[in-house]
């Protein structure tokens, strides 16, 4: 990164660099490196944005950084409860106006959150209302990792703390590769939000390359794949990344990734009625991961507006169930969060036209 002398009117963005990219910048305008360090305490785990608040800089420190620095803050605009209150879906304003959606989720002691990588998305995968914005931009990584620290700092205030993180918002991860993977070295760091790798999960709709790379990131954090169907030709009904990376080549990715760097991958199945949600489907779904060390994560639909699809009723999604786990495989079913206020997977959509008020 060029750490240039910054003016006035180009102020260096603060939030999304490196603990060594900090120390390289304070020097950059003459500090000492340590108060870089100084400022990764503050930004990253306290969530500070704003420089006086800085207590253990003295004033002409913080003129010097007022002058030359910035600090992210995502404002939230709209936080919306599910009806039991387990679910929070946050809208956040980008600096630049847009928006992207995160979704916290209460589960006992566990509260996850589901983070944006992309605004929109550029995929087309046709039981998911995010890919009808299409692309707006990609994140960045500081705008991924803003989510989280906003939202720590709300639960703070009740003496709570995130506890994981998925990548499974908006967007796909692995086409905002770069700065996915920083955010979450950042949201690793020890003197950040230090969320254990183990306890980050990215999910993705099956880019192959991007798969393969981040096995060799040497990250370890889980990985999620939206497999969705069992034959080609119905995957790319319903996907049409499929075209570009058929089922054979996935599975082979997921073993990569599995050999790599020893961690079970997930097949997420988004169950779609009279679809791919038979006995047939579940057989078929045995058949092609059995020879992989892998959960089942499967995802009764959600429903969008104008989808030709039905979420399937209960006695299908047990006999689903009931098949894979004959098979031994490890298989749940995830009853999403927060349906009733669009929180649900698949369901973030931003509606641009019509900003929504706090509920
Ligand atoms: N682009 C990434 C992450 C976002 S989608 C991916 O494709 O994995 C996160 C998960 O929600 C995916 O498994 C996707 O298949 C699923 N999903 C999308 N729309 C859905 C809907 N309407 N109902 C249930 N699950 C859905």
């Amino acid at each position: 990164m060029d750490l240039v002398e910054p003016t006035g009117a180009s102020r260096m963005e603060l939030k999304g660099l490196f603990p060594r990219e900090l120390e390289d910048f304070a020097v950059s305008i003459g500090l000492e490196p340590y108060r870089g360090r100084q400022i990764v305490a503050w930004i990253y785990r306290r969530g500070t944005t704003n420089f006086d608040e800085m207590t253990d800089l003295s004033k002409v420190v913080r003129g010097r950084l007022k002058e030359c620095a910035t600090v992210l803050d995502l404002r939230a605009v709209a936080e919306v409860r599910s009806e039991d209150g387990h679910t929070v879906k946050v809208l956040f304003e980008l600096p630049d106006g847009q928006r992207v959606e995160s979704v916290l989720m209460v589960e006992g002691r566990r509260r996850t959150l589901c983070v944006s990588s992309q605004v929109g998305c550029p995929l087309d995968c046709g039981f998911c209302a995010t890919g009808r914005m299409g692309l707006l931009r990609d994140l960045t990584a500081g705008e991924i990792l803003d989510q989280l620290i906003a939202v720590r700092r709300m639960l703070s205030a009740k003496g709570e703390d995130l506890t994981n993180v998925v990548m499974m918002g908006m967007g796909e991860p692995l086409l905002n590769y770069d700065n996915v993977v920083r955010a979450i070295r950042l949201m690793n760091l020890d003197y950040g939000p230090a969320i254990g790798m183990r306890r980050i999960t990215l999910s993705t709709v099956g880019h192959v390359p991007g798969i393969l790379r981040l096995a060799e990131e040497g990250l370890k954090v889980g990985l999620a794949i939206s497999l969705n169907a069992t034959t080609d030709a119905q995957r790319t009904q319903i996907m049409s990344i499929n075209r570009k990376w058929p089922i054979s080549a996935l599975l082979d990715a997921a073993h990569t990734y599995r050999q790599k760097t020893g961690r079970r991958v997930t097949f997420e199945y988004v169950l779609l009625h009279g679809f791919n949600d038979t006995p047939d489907d579940a057989r078929r779904l045995v058949k092609l991961v059995r020879n992989i060390s892998c959960k089942i994560n499967l995802i009764p639909w959600n429903p969008i507006h104008n989808a030709p699809f039905l979420r399937p009723p209960q006695p299908c999604i047990d006999r689903f169930v009931e098949i894979l786990a004959d098979a031994y495989l490890t298989a749940t079913v995830r009853y999403s969060k927060g349906v009733e206020i669009a929180a649900g997977c698949g369901q973030l959509y931003q509606d641009v036209s019509a900003p929504q008020a706090s509920a």
